[in-house]
């Protein structure tokens, strides 16, 4: 994973690109960068339609190009700052956004499927990249991986339990590995009797006990198919199959994640629940640089570790089930999910029609090619119109 790259650009600073900086990772990351201005320099930005904050990002940061979601938004922004920022929108935007030619580091935190084609454009321009996007591994992690490798580029994780992976997996061999062990707060519905589950509200699934999040991510986190998706980024990233990734329920987030080595030892990674620590991580390594978390209570702190429930949690059997079955399945899944999470929060659906929707998508007949990106693009848009099919029909 690492290449051993030294950063010498212009004044010695690790040019940046930030795609999605206007979402919780993007902020994140800006704060971490704010604390480093004689180690980062903001290349460039990529939001969808927060423009206000953009503007504010534009004014602090002085990036030399912006993209937006919309030609109309891209106008606004070349009306206001002339020449002094080059702007782009839509795919093509994101891309240049990503690839720009002064960009050291790529930070991929666009949420959902459309962070993929950015993240492998920026991939293929040689970018190293801060991961953030789990999307890209789940969809075609074969294909990134693969990529990532002959351009010799550094994928580095952001997401927290990938990040303790990393951390706990430095100065060992994979041969030794034993088990990969990914912890899972559990939710808002941990504890909440079964039959409940069906009645909970958008707004009561968008309650993280521990991780304030972008919505997507938060609901996943409710159903687990949050930690589905990362039992298949961790497959691929770390290349383990995942018949040797568990997952524990660990409801007080201090453990982010552990790796079991063939001796019996445990190497876990531990910290506040604080997504700054794992961005820092990302934008500095193999150094390690100041964040701003605050350090663990550990007097405080306690340690519970339990097995998820089945029929509480039926989302994380499904991710399993489409990585044992590969090709374009994962890709699928993660498309009927995004569907099946927009309706719930829409309020078309129940929270627990999001397992049935993906379940229902999965059992037809799947398309299962995943030579190219473009296969998988078009496993991702097969599984969209066929969610919404389900979905119609619950209706
Ligand atoms: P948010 O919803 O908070 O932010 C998403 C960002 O992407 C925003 O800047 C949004 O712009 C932008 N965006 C969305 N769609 C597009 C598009 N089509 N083109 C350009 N920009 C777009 O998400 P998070 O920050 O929570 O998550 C981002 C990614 O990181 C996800 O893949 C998630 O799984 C992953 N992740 C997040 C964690 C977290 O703590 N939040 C932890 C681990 C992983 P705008 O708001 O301006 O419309
Ligand atoms: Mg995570």
């Amino acid at each position: 994973m690492a290449s051993g790259r030294t950063y010498r650009i212009d004044d010695g600073r690790k040019g940046l690109a930030v795609l999605g900086s206007t979402g919780s990772i993007g902020r994140n990351t800006l704060e971490v960068v704010r604390r480093h201005p004689e180690r980062f320099r903001v290349v460039s930005l990529c939001a969808g339609t927060n423009i206000t904050l953009l503007k504010e990002q534009i004014q602090e940061f002085k990036p030399e190009f912006v993209s937006v979601l919309t030609r109309e938004s891209a106008e606004e922004l070349r009306r206001e700052y002339g020449g002094s920022v080059r702007v782009g929108y839509g795919m093509e935007g994101t891309i240049e956004a990503g690839t720009y030619e002064s960009v050291d580091l790529t930070v991929s935190a666009i949420s959902g499927a459309s962070g993929l084609v950015p993240t492998i454009s920026a991939i293929r321009a040689g970018k190293d990249i801060a991961l953030a996007n789990k999307e890209t591994l789940v969809m075609a992690g074969y294909i990134v991986m693969e990529e990532a490798r002959r351009r010799k580029v550094r994928l580095l994780p952001v997401d927290s339990e990938h990040s303790a992976i990393f951390q706990a997996l430095a100065g060992h061999r994979k041969e030794d590995i034993k088990r990969i062990i990914l912890t899972a707060s559990g939710g808002p519905f941990l504890r909440l009797p079964l039959k409940s589950l069906e009645k909970v509200t958008p707004d009561e699934a968008l309650r993280h006990p521990n991780w304030r999040m972008g919505k997507k991510i938060t609901i996943d986190s409710a159903t687990l198919m949050n930690k589905g998706l990362e039992v298949i980024e961790a497959r691929w990233l770390f290349d383990v199959s995942h018949r040797r990734i568990e997952v524990f329920i660990h409801p007080q987030s201090v453990v982010h994640s552990m790796v079991e080595y063939i001796d019996g030892s445990i190497v876990a990674q531990m910290g506040s629940a604080d997504m700054r620590g794992p961005i820092a991580y990302a934008l500095s390594y193999p150094e390690r640089i100041e964040s701003g978390v605050h350090s663990l209570d550990l007097i405080n702190a306690r340690f519970e570790f339990m097995s998820p429930e089945k029929d509480r949690f039926p989302c994380l059997e499904l991710a399993y089930m489409a990585i044992e079955r590969g090709g374009g399945v994962p890709a699928v899944l993660n498309a009927a999910d995004e569907v099946a999470v927009d309706s719930f929060l829409e309020g078309r659906i129940g929270f627990t029609d999001i397992y049935r929707v993906i379940r229902e998508v999965l059992e037809m007949d799947v398309p299962s090619r995943a030579q190219s990106i473009e296969d998988i693009l078009n496993a991702d848009l097969w599984a969209r119109r066929k969610a919404e099919e389900v979905i119609r029909g619950m209706g």
